[in-house]
């Protein structure tokens, strides 16, 4: 029989996970319920994942990508919140060195510069201060230096900057890296499983109603508890009564995808030349990402797209900053901080119990989702209806993720240079999957067609895509395109490989010729809604190949 976490599984779910009672529900798979369902497998619980779509499909995909040490929050004085992070982000530098990265981080000081250079040292100073010294000193690079670093951003109105040493992750590939820690502990992940209500007996939360998005079946899967981590969608499910759970008002975040502009695993921060807030620029492999605004977003969470208001602002800075043409944006995207009513300037994040004891954990951020992740386990393992259980203290500081590399990041490259591979190939493997990286080297030892590129922009190969199928819940075009892989971060938007990948998932997981159309339609959309704000329409892309080929 199969189990439910095993990602070959794609019919009878809904029914296989009736048959059982977990511990513990956490619906909502993005960075917040994939660090829960993590942790609290780890203390012995068995524990069911749920998403109504793929892991990190919400807000976890569309961040600004940073590992950060707070800064902003250096600035308005809430030292408790940068001391977590600081501490949060050594952690993950230890538990998935293949994903969080140092990297330089440079605020770029207009002229005259004094105004902003002294707060924001003296902020770093103090960073430094919090971290018993373990953070590098931050230093002033002149003009030239500047100039030097970053030789396609015009530096003309730019006195020098400030470097200093922050992290970065690929956020999507991160809370996919959690939630195969937490299958690891042994937890079942179902992804595209939809939570349509809570079963409440005698006024306590007992199950979850589901329906499968992938064989429309719906059931009813018992728990002793339940803990709701939906982010924006937090009080989009009825929990019996709201009590003490918290609520969100989000707040929307823009980000365009641009050719590149800074180098690889370098940021870069410079102040609006209209309303002098800093946007920063994240150098990811072949292309920048560039961001953030911060508008309300009043309706609907599903509805969530860029505005026009917001584009011209992100235009306007790369226009002041660099050479590149708006029409070379490849896409813009945006995503909700779900925003907690009445946190403090000591918490970012909030958990409180519904009427019917589901735990309702919303706010934070990547960075620190492991830290709310205990506090939540520590709070549902102590109430009503998970006392009786036996549970271990907390380990997910401690154990390492599945991808980390047995050895430091240095050595595990260095055992990897003989690698017959392109050498950008094998940094791009061993800094997206770690230690798992030699799976997709032996499928490629095996079928060397396996190794060729897929898009003629990117590193990424087929070998990448069987992976993610058989081993990382990828069951549809997008989870591939957009989060497994960063093929639609392109100029193209990636449909020089779909018909590739199209056929390749298709012959995994036995789709017809009318699932592959309806999975390119749906690519389609997606790729609409991140062209559309840039005014621009749809290029069509080539027909699925057949999947003989
Ligand atoms: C623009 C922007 C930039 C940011 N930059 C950073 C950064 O650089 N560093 C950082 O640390 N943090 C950053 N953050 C914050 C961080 O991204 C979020 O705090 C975090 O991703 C929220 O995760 P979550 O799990 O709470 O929500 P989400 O990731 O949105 O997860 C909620 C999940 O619930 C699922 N769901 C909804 N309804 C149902 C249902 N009925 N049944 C089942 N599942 C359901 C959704 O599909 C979704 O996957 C940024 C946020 C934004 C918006």
């Amino acid at each position: 029989m199969h189990c439910p976490c095993d990602p070959h599984l794609i019919m009878g779910r809904a029914v296989f996970l009736a048959q059982q009672r977990f511990d513990l529900a956490v619906v909502g798979a993005g960075a917040t319920g994939c660090a829960v369902a993590r942790d609290a497998a780890l203390r012995g619980l068995s524990v069911l994942l749920l998403d109504r779509g793929d892991i990190a499909s919400g807000t976890s995909s569309g961040s600004s990508r940073m590992i950060h040490g707070g800064l902003r929050y250096l600035m308005r004085g809430q030292l408790g919140l940068v001391r977590e992070c600081l501490n949060e982000r050594t952690i993950l530098c230890r538990l998935a060195p293949h994903l969080v990265r140092r990297a330089p981080f440079v605020i770029a000081l207009s002229r005259p510069a004094w105004r902003e250079k002294w707060p924001v040292r003296f902020g770093l100073g103090l960073a430094r201060q919090l971290s018993a010294g373990a953070e590098a000193p931050s230093r002033v690079i002149n003009h030239a230096a500047l100039a030097d670093l970053l030789p396609d951003v015009a530096t003309e109105s730019l006195r020098g900057g400030l470097q200093f040493e922050d992290c970065v992750t690929r956020d999507a590939r991160l809370c996919l890296e959690v939630a195969l820690g937490a299958r690891t502990a042994g937890a079942s992940v179902a992804t595209y499983l939809e939570v349509l209500g809570t079963e409440i007996r005698d006024g306590r939360a007992v199950g979850v109603h589901v329906r499968d998005h992938l064989d429309g079946e719906e059931a009813t899967i018992a728990c002793r508890a339940m803990v709701q981590t939906l982010g924006p969608w937090t009080g989009s499910l009825d929990v019996g009564g709201v009590g003490d759970a918290p609520g969100v008002a989000p707040g929307r975040g823009t980000h365009l995808a641009v050719p590149a502009f800074v180098p690889a695993d370098t940021v870069v921060a410079a102040l609006h030349p209209v309303d002098g807030r800093y946007v920063w620029a994240v150098g990811m492999d072949r292309y920048t990402w560039l961001g953030t605004t911060d508008e309300p977003q009043p309706d609907d969470p599903d509805h969530c797209r860029p505005s026009e208001r917001e584009i011209a602002y992100l235009l306007t800075w790369l226009a002041h900053y660099t050479r590149t043409p708006a029409d070379h944006v490849f896409l813009a995207r945006a995503a909700l901080r779900p925003l907690v009513h009445g946190t403090s300037r000591s918490r970012d994040f909030r958990c409180g119990f519904s009427d019917s004891g589901v735990l309702v954990v919303a706010g934070g951020k990547i960075t620190t989702a492991r830290a709310m992740a205990e506090e939540a386990v520590d709070k549902i393992l102590a109430s009503p209806a998970l006392r009786e259980v036996v549970a271990q203290p907390c380990r997910s500081a401690e154990v390492a993720l599945p991808g980390a590399p047995p050895v430091a990041m240095d050595e595990w490259i260095e055992r990897h240079r003989e690698v017959p591979l392109a050498p950008e190939l094998v940094h791009h493997l061993l800094f997206r999957y770690g230690r798992r990286a030699t799976a997709i080297f032996d499928r490629m030892r095996a079928d060397a067609r396996s190794g060729l590129p897929l898009h003629p922009e990117r590193p990424e190969v087929p070998a990448e895509i069987d992976h993610a199928v058989e081993h990382e819940w990828a069951r549809s075009l997008s989870d591939v395109m957009w989060r497994r892989t960063e093929l639609a971060f392109t100029a193209d938007r990636g449909a020089a490989a779909v018909s590739h990948v199209v056929a390749r998932m298709g012959r995994l997981l036995g789709w017809t010729p009318i699932e592959a159309q309806r999975q390119q339609i749906r690519y389609e959309a997606e790729v609409d809604a991140v062209l559309s704000p840039l005014g621009r329409p749809v290029p069509v892309t080539p027909a699925p190949v057949p999947f003989a080929i």
